[in-house]
């Protein structure tokens, strides 16, 4: 379990789908916390399709608690990849682009800054920190280490099919059959 799971309002997660019955997001994978889907329900923006045993009661009512819900309204996805630091890990799969490493990813200018390289997709690749030492303030033909893909902007649909290389750690079994992953899922 992630550290966000292990807080009380986290407890009862409930995976958000799309109207599509797609989820928002694969990774991160897109949940709310038990209160903001049981607002929802009240706001009738959602349709319900799985629910917890927990009931939870408020003076005039009961309520089982969701874990599976879908937006009533369809949620375009963005035409474009938002720039952030999550999302370039996410685009190299959380490799280091040199070695293929995965450990200590920091991130590496392709185009040191000091030689005119801007923080852009196309200059920005995950690094290892000892990647990233060796190369310095080198071009690549300089320090003979070129990234394995030239970087560039992904898709969000790109972005989208990552993520579903990285199942999280916490999984109701309510959510597996809206679900689908590249890789085997633990038992
Ligand atoms: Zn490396």
């Amino acid at each position: 379990m992630t550290e966000a799971l292990l807080h009380p309002d986290w407890r009862w997660p409930a995976l958000v789908l799309n109207a599509d019955y797609q989820p928002l997001s694969y990774y991160p994978l897109s949940v709310w916390d038990w209160r903001q889907a049981v607002k929802a329900v009240f706001l009738d923006r959602v349709h319900v399709l799985s629910e917890y045993d927990k009931v939870i009661h408020s003076p005039s009512m009961a309520i089982r608690l969701p874990s599976v819900i879908a937006l009533k309204t369809y949620i375009a996805p963005p035409e474009r990849a938002a720039f952030t630091r999550f999302n370039v890990f996410l685009r190299d799969g959380f490799t280091c682009q040199y070695c293929g490493s995965r450990e200590d990813l920091t991130f590496d200018h392709v185009i040191p800054r000091s030689r005119g390289g801007r923080t852009t997709w196309d200059n920005v690749v995950a690094a290892c920190s000892a990647c990233n030492l060796k190369k310095g303030n080198r071009l690549p033909e300089e320090a003979g280490m070129t990234p394995r893909q030239p970087p560039r902007e992904p898709s969000p649909w790109e972005l989208h099919a990552m993520g579903r290389q990285f199942p999280p750690n916490y999984l109701h079994e309510s959510w597996l059959d809206y679900l689908y992953w590249d890789v085997e899922l633990e038992p």
